[in-house]
């Protein structure tokens, strides 16, 4: 599994490799380290994330956005020629090929995890229990958006809870 994060402590952003043997995530930049816990992972996939302890990670597919973005735009460009050269039928196949293309893509895409509160994520974790880590939830996202704003607004004095 890769693990990709922003170090809580040099904020570096550092990509990690977690195996089934590993005991502690280490930020490759500082001396920042976090301890993996029996319970924050099962069969290799976490539980909760590996770096702020969330419990709350959200599940998407593992898809560069910017392939994305190319796949549409040249079928949007292709189709356009056809249609430039009266090809109608011509270009609707096209469209809907790459359509298709993109839909086949995103089948095969594995899954990776998303962690709410520190956006850390997860790549290649194995299977991923659809009940415990469900697709991206605006309301869950917007109260770790509200705890944060709190937490940057609060002054450095203020005891931050322990984890
Ligand atoms: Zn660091
Ligand atoms: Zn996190």
């Amino acid at each position: 599994m890769q693990l990709v994060f922003d170090c809580p402590k040099c904020l570096n952003t550092a990509a990690v490799a977690v195996e089934e043997t590993t005991s502690a995530v280490d930020c490759p930049n500082c001396s920042w380290s976090r301890t993996i816990g029996p319970a924050d992972r099962v069969q290799g996939s976490p539980q909760r994330c590996l770096v702020c302890g969330c419990d709350d990670l959200w599940r998407q597919k593992d898809f560069p956005i910017l392939l994305g973005l190319v796949m549409v735009g040249t079928g949007v460009i292709s189709s356009s020629i056809a249609i430039y050269y009266y090809q109608p039928v011509l270009s609707m196949v096209i469209l809907m090929g790459f359509a298709l293309i993109d839909m086949l893509l995103f089948l095969v895409m594995p899954d990776c995890l998303v962690c709410y509160r520190c956006h850390a994520r997860f790549r290649g974790t194995g299977v991923v229990n659809p009940d415990h880590h469900p697709k991206f939830d605006l309301e869950l996202n917007e109260r770790y958006r509200q705890e944060a704003a709190r937490l940057q607004g609060a002054p450095p004095s203020a005891s931050h809870p322990s984890t």
